[in-house]
């Protein structure tokens, strides 16, 4: 049985422990909601084991289907294992259909289904406000080469092609999300992070949204939808 030990680091939504074997670290998801870069922020009880149960799932489907991650298992409602990885500081988020910043940028309406997807990099910087780059920007920063960013955008849109397909068995649109991937200690890129309603957007056949916009918007109460996410997860993957 791996052990917890101290914090690595203190996330707004999970904190990160070490473990005894060094490969692997703890995260423990919590129930903090935050949005706008932290300017608004609330408790919501049960959340983290939602999103906790939700990543798992997901990354448990993903590992199936051939993609390398870092997900290891779940130990608890609120807690997981996960390889250790050096994360690369890219928030990667991949399009399918218009909304949010997106819709903002080019005064669009959400909801507008795009020709191909399109993967657009944000450079994971707090005090930056996690700007918005280029594949030149990304080399400039040396946060990846030109073979690592051809990788991550390739392994985003196969990442994409299974979420949709996954989300539309629970009659789910998969609208937009963002993914993180981090290096093992020899260089090989895998996912990592979350996926969750908090990392996506999820919109329903009514285009009711099922996902963190429902507190960005003010728009209800989070958990009840969360739930629905995860019971219909189970019974579609799991039996349950
Ligand atoms: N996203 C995220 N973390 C962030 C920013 C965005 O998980 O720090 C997700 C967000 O939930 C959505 C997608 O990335 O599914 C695209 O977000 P967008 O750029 O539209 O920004 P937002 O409207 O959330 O500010």
């Amino acid at each position: 049985m791996t052990e917890k030990r101290t914090l690595l680091y203190e996330g707004k939504a999970k904190n990160i422990y070490l473990t005894d074997d060094d490969s692997i670290i703890l995260a423990q998801y919590k129930d903090q909601a935050t949005a706008l870069n932290g300017k608004k922020k609330d408790q919501i009880s049960g959340k983290g084991a939602l999103n906790n149960q939700i990543t798992s799932l997901i990354f448990r489907e993903l590992n199936r289907r051939g993609v390398q991650t870092h997900f290891i298992e779940q130990i608890s409602k609120t807690e997981q294992l996960n390889t250790q990885v050096d994360i690369i500081p890219l928030e990667v988020v991949v399009r399918n259909y218009t909304a949010g910043s997106f819709s903002k940028r080019f005064n669009l309406a959400e909801g507008i289904k795009l020709a191909t997807p399109i993967v657009e990099f944000y450079y994971k910087n707090d005090d930056l406000d996690d700007p918005f780059i280029n594949d030149a920007h990304v080399k400039f920063l040396e946060i990846a080469s030109d073979e690592e960013i051809a990788l991550l955008k390739q392994n985003a849109l196969a990442i994409d092609l299974i979420l949709t397909d996954l989300f539309a068995k629970i009659e789910l649109k998969l609208i937009d999300f963002k993914l993180e991937f981090g290096r093992l200690p020899d260089g090989t890129i895998i996912l990592a992070d979350e996926i969750s309603p908090d990392t996506s957007r999820l919109w329903d056949m009514d285009n009711n949204h099922v996902d963190k916009d429902v507190y960005r918007r003010d728009l209800g109460d989070l958990i009840p939808i969360y739930q629905r996410v995860l019971t219909d997860l189970q019974t579609e993957f799991e039996g349950k």
